[in-house]
């Protein structure tokens, strides 16, 4: 198979950022990383078909266990939704997501939910160590 430059870069990229966070390179997750970097935000169904025609024997669960592993060496995140299934992405830096009702498109919206927490804990006898904001709404496209 033929790479490009660009191609190439990209998937030196990969392959450090999976050993930066002490994951075995295999092509599957060379794979995982590609599609996430272009869809952003991918359920794991989703994953399983895009992956299908590169490796037609993956089976689910092997997606999934990777899913997990690379989500316990913090390389990826899951996503919870109201009414509609988890969605995985690259770890980035802390945001909030608009998700649209309707459609289900997601998009990624820089915050800083500091100032939320430690209000929340001055109000309260909790210490909080965790915290996910998901704005629902409806996309321009839908409206
Ligand atoms: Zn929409
Ligand atoms: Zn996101």
């Amino acid at each position: 198979m033929m790479l490009s430059i660009d191609e190439r870069e990209s998937l030196m990229d990969y392959v450090t950022q999976l050993q930066s966070h002490q994951l075995k390179v295999t092509p599957q997750r060379l794979e995982i990383v590609d599609i996430l970097t272009r869809y952003g935000h991918v359920s794991i169904e989703e994953l399983y078909a895009k992956l299908q025609d590169k490796f037609p024997t993956l089976s689910l669960a092997t997606i999934y266990k990777n899913l997990k592993m690379m989500q316990e060496r913090s390389f990826l995140s899951e996503v919870k939704l109201a009414h509609q299934k988890s969605v995985f992405e690259l770890q980035k830096e802390e945001h909030a997501h608009l998700v649209c009702s309707s459609c289900g498109a997601i998009v990624d919206i820089s915050l800083d939910a500091s100032t939320l927490i430690s209000y929340a804990q001055s109000k309260s006898s909790y210490t909080i160590d965790y915290s996910t904001i998901n704005l629902y709404g409806t996309c321009a496209k839908c409206q």
